[in-house]
C-alpha cells in the first residue's frame, strides 16, 4: 500500500493538521499536533479530536502546516489512531469529487464512508469482541482495562457511561487500545450489534488426553461399537496423542458425524463426560470453501465478445457490454476478474442490492476463495471493518459488493465491473451524498487508471446513448449460452378476458391455465407483482372513503397478517376500522392486489403446489432473502411470488414461466422513466425463465395491448425501443441531452413550504438566466412524516461547460435563502441526476 511521505515537520515550530471530520459543514478544521506525535502523524491517519464543548470525533488527516489559524486558537489532537493512513490520496480526491459534483460536504462523504466501527466517537457504543477470550489471549491488559473487559461482558456501554464508570474524563486512549488487542468492537446504536457466527464443535474431554487413560476408555467401550467407532473416527482426524494440542481445537460437529454414526451414541458420549461440545466463532471470510473450479470454457460467442472487450478497453476507458439475460455476462466477468488478479491489480464487483445473494457469493467463493472479499448492506459494521482493513492489509484483492463499496481503501484497481448497471439501487436517495455508484466508478477507475465493464442486458438509456455515440466501447452478446433460448413472452389482454368471463380475481384464464400447466410438468412459476401488503388500498362502497397516513399524503396499504393499515413511507400503522368514519357502512373492501393477496389466492387456485412469498416484508431478516432462494432452488416451492426481488439476478434450472401480474401501473406510471422502468422490469424478471433447457414463456396482463412498448418487448427489439425513447427524450430534452437536478424543500407548515420555493425560484431565476428550472409545484407526494414538500426541477444542457459553475450559483442561492428569517427552517434537499 502506498504510504505518504512524511510531512515537513521542523521540530522546533509548532504543527498544525487540517481534519477531515465526519460533519455536515463544508470545510476542514485545524487542530494543533502535539509535540509527542510531531513524527507519527502521516496524510490519511485517523485522529481523535474534541469537537465542540464535550465531544470528541474522529477525523481524517488531510495535510499538515505550520500556520496558525487566524480568528481561533486550536485545539489538540488527542490521538491517532493508525500506525498508517486508513485513507488512501485516491480516496481523499474521490470524496471530493463527489462532495463537489452531489453538492454535498466532503464530512458527510467521509461519514458514508467510513464504516462507524473506524470512528470512536463520543456517541459510540462499546461491546466486547464475542471472539474475544480473556483467558487465551497474549496480550497484558491493565487494571482499568480489565475492569472494563468485566463490565462489557454483561452489557454493552455508550461512551459516556465507560468515562462514568472509570472515574476518567478521555477513555479515548484505552478504548483504541482495547481495540488494537480485539478485545471490543464499536458501533452506532443506528446500527445492528455485531452477532458473530457459531460452529458447535466436538473435543476430547481433559481426562482422557493421555494414553492409559484412553486405554482404559477403549477397554470398557469394547461393548459399545456404536461409540467406540465415534472416538475412533475423532481419533482419526485428531490426533491427540501424536498432536494434544489440536485437541483444544475440537472438529465440528457436522465433520465427526457422518451417515454411518449415531447421533444418541455421540451424545452419550457427551453425557458420560466423554467428549465435550463447544462453540467457537467462525468468521465469515475464512469459511474452508477450497478453490474447486474447473474452468470454464468460454463458448465461441463469449470468447468473441470478451476479445472485443479488451480491444475496446485500448481506446475506451468504460465498455458497455449487453448482454441478454442467461448469454454468460457473468462467466465472463470471472474470466476477466481472473485475469486482472493475475496481472496483480485489484478488481471491484459491484451488484445492486438485492442481487449479491449467496447464489452469486458461492459461484465466486468456487473460484477466488479466501480472496474475496463481500461488501453487503446487511453485513453489520465489524464485518465491514473487516473487508476495510483487508484491502489495506493485501488480504483481498477482490472484492464485491454493493454501491458503498466504491468508498473502499484500493490503493491498486485495475478493474471495476459494474453489473446490471441500469439498475436505481445503485443510487443513493437518503441522506448524501447521493450518489450514483455507477457514475462514481468511471471517475475511480480515471483516478486509478483502471477499466469499467458496464454490464446489463438492459442498459440504462444514459449509456447506451454513450455507447451510440462512441464515448464508451459497445460490445453485444445476442444469444443465450447453449440450448436455452428466450422466452416467449404472450400478452393475456383482461379487457377481452373480463367480456369472456374468464378471470378470476384479478387472475386471467391464460395465466392459471399456464400455472397448471407448469406445475403440471413438475416446473417452477415465477409471478411478479411490484406492490407489497395484501391490497394497496381500501375503500368505503358506499360514500368513497379512502382511509389516509396521518403524517404523510398517501392512502395506506392493508396488510392481512398484521391485521393492519400501513403506511409504507413512515411506517404509521392503524386497525382497520369496521365501519366506515364518514358513513358509518360496514361495506368497507379492500382494492387490488400486493403480493399477501396474490399469494393468498395462488395458494386457494393451487391447493397442492407450495406457494412462497418474496418480498420486504418476508426478507427483513439477515437470512430470510436467502432461505427463500434455497427453498426454490432445491425445488421445494413451486410457485415464487414477489416484487422487483425476483427480477434481479437469480439463476435458477426449472422456471418455465414467469407470470407478470399488472404491467398497466409500471407503464402508466407518471414520469419520463417509466417506460425505460417497465421495459427493464419486464425484460429482466423474464429473463428468469428458461434459463436451461426447459423453454421459458411470460404471460404479460394488461388492459393495453396495443400499447407500443408491449410490442417492443414482445418482439425483444431492443434497438426500437432505444431509439423511440432517445426521440422522446431529445424532443423533451430530458436525459441524456440535459443534466438534472432535483430541489426539494420540506416544512412542517405548507404555506412557508411554498413561499420559500416561489423565493428559491425567483433567486434562481436571477441568478441562472437561461437556465431552464421547472416548478416551483407538488411532487406527487406532497407530504412525507409530516413534512410539506415542493420540489423545483433544473435542466442543464448536456455538454454545458458550466455545469460547475451553475451547481456553485445554485448552492449560494440556497445560502442566501436559509439566511432569511422566514425561510430559515425549510429543508433544502439537492439531488444531482435524480433517477
Ligand atoms: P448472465 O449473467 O448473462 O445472465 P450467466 O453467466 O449466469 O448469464 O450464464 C447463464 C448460465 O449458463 C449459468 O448457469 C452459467 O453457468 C451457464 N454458462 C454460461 N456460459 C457458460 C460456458 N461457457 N460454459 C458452461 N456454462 C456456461
Ligand atoms: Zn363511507
Ligand atoms: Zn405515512
Amino acid at each position: 500500500m502506498e504510504i505518504f511521505d512524511q510531512l515537513d515537520t521542523e521540530t522546533n515550530s509548532t504543527l498544525f493538521a487540517e481534519l477531515l471530520l465526519p460533519v455536515p459543514i463544508p470545510k476542514l478544521f485545524t487542530y494543533r499536533v502535539p509535540q509527542s506525535l510531531n513524527e507519527k502523524i502521516m496524510v490519511g491517519q485517523r485522529a481523535i479530536v474534541p469537537f465542540g464543548d464535550r465531544k470528541i470525533l474522529t477525523g481524517v488527516v488531510v495535510s499538515t502546516h505550520s500556520n496558525p489559524p487566524k480568528d481561533y486558537e486550536a485545539k489538540y489532537i488527542f490521538e491517532l489512531l493508525d500506525d498508517f493512513p486508513s485513507v488512501s490520496e485516491i480516496q481523499f480526491k474521490l470524496f471530493q469529487w463527489i462532495a463537489d459534483y452531489y453538492l454535498c460536504t466532503i464530512g458527510e462523504v467521509m461519514n458514508a464512508a467510513l464504516p462507524s466501527g473506524l470512528k470512536l466517537s463520543s456517541e459510540s457504543m462499546v461491546q466486547l469482541n464475542p471472539a474475544f477470550n480473556l483467558e487465551e489471549t497474549d496480550y497484558d491488559f491493565s487494571e482499568k482495562e480489565r475492569m472494563l473487559l468485566k463490565r462489557l461482558e454483561g452489557e454493552s456501554l455508550e461512551y459516556s457511561a465507560i468515562s462514568k464508570l472509570l472515574g476518567v474524563k478521555q477513555v479515548y486512549s484505552l478504548l483504541k487500545s482495547l481495540v488494537r488487542k480485539e478485545a471490543i468492537i464499536l458501533y452506532e446504536e443506528v446500527k445492528e450489534k455485531y452477532k458473530p457466527r457459531t460452529e458447535r464443535r466436538i473435543r476430547l474431554t481433559e481426562a482422557y488426553l493421555a494414553a492409559p487413560t484412553l486405554e482404559t476408555l477403549f477397554e470398557t467401550l469394547a461393548a459399545k461399537p456404536k461409540q467406540e467407532s465415534i472416538v475412533l473416527k475423532y481419533l482419526q482426524d485428531v490426533p491427540v496423542l501424536s498432536h494434544a494440542e489440536q485437541n483444544k481445537h475440537g472438529i465440528a460437529r457436522k465433520q465427526l458425524m457422518d451417515d454411518t454414526l449415531s447421533e444418541s451414541s455421540l451424545n452419550t458420549l457427551i453425557k458420560n463426560g466423554v467428549l465435550e461440545e463447544f462453540d467457537v466463532i467462525v468468521s465469515r471470510f475464512e469459511e474452508e470453501t477450497l478453490p474447486d473450479y474447473h474452468i470454464i470454457q468460454l463458448s465461441e460467442e463469449q470468447h468473441r465478445a470478451q476479445v472485443e472487450i479488451l480491444a475496446s478497453f485500448k481506446d475506451h476507458n468504460t465498455t458497455l457490454l449487453q448482454g441478454v439475460t442467461g448469454s454468460g455476462k457473468t462467466e465472463l466477468y470471472i474470466n476477466m476478474i481472473r485475469q486482472a488478479l493475475e496481472g496483480g491489480s485489484q478488481v471491484l464487483y459491484l451488484l445492486p442490492e438485492i442481487a449479491l445473494t449467496t447464489q452469486i457469493v458461492q459461484r465466486l467463493k468456487k473460484i477466488f476463495g479466501t480472496s474475496m472479499g463481500v461488501y453487503h448492506s446487511k453485513f453489520s459494521d465489524n464485518e465491514r471493518v473487516e473487508v476495510w482493513n483487508g484491502i489495506l492489509n493485501g488480504r483481498f484483492k477482490f472484492v464485491v459488493g454493493v454501491r458503498s463499496a466504491i468508498f473502499l481503501p484500493f490503493d491498486n484497481l485495475g478493474l471495476i465491473i459494474v453489473d446490471e448497471e441500469h439498475d436505481s439501487s445503485y443510487k443513493q436517495q437518503e441522506p448524501a451524498p447521493r450518489y450514483h455508484a455507477r457514475d462514481v466508478a468511471m471517475v475511480m477507475a480515471q483516478l486509478h487508471h483502471a477499466k469499467v465493464l458496464l454490464g446489463s442486458a438492459t442498459p440504462a438509456v444514459e449509456t447506451y446513448y454513450q455507447a451510440l455515440q462512441g464515448k464508451y466501447g459497445y460490445v453485444k452478446l445476442d444469444k443465450r449460452f447453449g440450448e436455452a433460448q428466450l422466452p416467449t413472452l404472450v400478452l393475456a389482454d383482461m379487457g377481452r378476458e373480463r367480456k369472456q368471463k374468464t378471470i378470476k380475481g384479478e387472475f386471467s384464464g391464460l395465466l392459471l391455465k399456464n400455472i397448471d400447466e407448469a406445475l403440471a410438468k413438475k416446473e417452477q412459476v415465477i409471478i411478479f407483482q411490484n406492490r407489497r401488503g395484501y391490497s394497496p388500498m381500501v375503500n368505503c362502497e358506499d360514500c368513497g372513503w379512502v382511509p389516509k397516513c396521518v403524517n404523510c399524503a398517501v392512502s395506506l396499504t392493508y396488510h392481512q397478517y398484521r391485521h393492519a393499515l400501513v403506511c409504507h413511507y413512515c411506517g404509521y400503522r392503524e386497525a382497520l376500522p369496521q365501519h366506515c368514519p364518514t358513513c358509518s357502512s360496514t361495506r368497507i373492501k379492500t382494492v387490488g392486489y400486493g403480493t399477501e393477496k396474490l399469494e393468498e389466492e395462488l395458494k386457494f387456485h393451487f391447493p397442492e403446489a407450495h406457494v412462497q412469498r418474496m418480498d420486504l416484508d418476508t426478507t427483513r431478516s439477515k437470512t430470510g432473502y436467502e432461505t427463500i432462494i434455497d427453498q426454490f432452488e432445491r425445488g421445494e416451492t413451486n410457485i415464487l411470488v414477489g416484487t422487483q426481488m425476483v427480477t434481479k439476478g437469480l439463476d435458477f434450472d426449472h422456471v418455465s414461466l414467469v407470470g407478470i401480474f399488472n404491467a398497466d401501473r409500471m407503464i402508466h406510471f407518471p414520469d419520463f422513466r417509466s417506460y425505460e422502468r417497465a421495459f427493464q422490469l419486464i425484460t429482466q424478471v423474464s429473463g428468469r425463465a428458461g434459463r436451461r433447457a426447459v423453454a421459458g414463456k411470460v404471460v404479460i396482463q394488461t388492459s393495453s395491448p396495443d400499447h407500443p412498448l408491449l410490442e417492443t418487448i414482445l418482439k425483444h427489439s431492443f434497438e426500437k425501443f432505444y431509439n423511440d425513447q432517445l426521440a422522446d427524450r431529445r424532443m423533451h430534452s430530458y436525459p441524456p441531452f440535459s443534466r438534472l437536478i432535483d430541489v426539494t424543500l420540506k416544512h412542517s407548515d405548507k404555506k412557508i413550504c411554498q413561499a420559500s420555493a416561489t423565493a428559491l425560484f425567483e433567486l434562481l431565476r436571477t441568478a441562472l438566466p437561461g437556465t431552464k428550472i421547472l416548478g416551483p409545484g407538488e411532487p406527487m407526494i406532497s407530504k412525507i412524516r409530516n413534512q410539506f414538500l415542493m420540489s423545483l426541477l433544473i435542466k442543464i444542457p448536456r455538454g454545458s461547460s458550466e455545469l460547475a459553475v451553475l451547481k456553485q450559483a445554485l448552492v449560494k442561492c440556497i445560502y442566501q435563502l436559509l439566511k432569511e428569517k422566514e425561510h430559515r427552517n425549510t429543508r433544502v434537499v439537492m439531488d444531482v441526476d435524480p433517477v
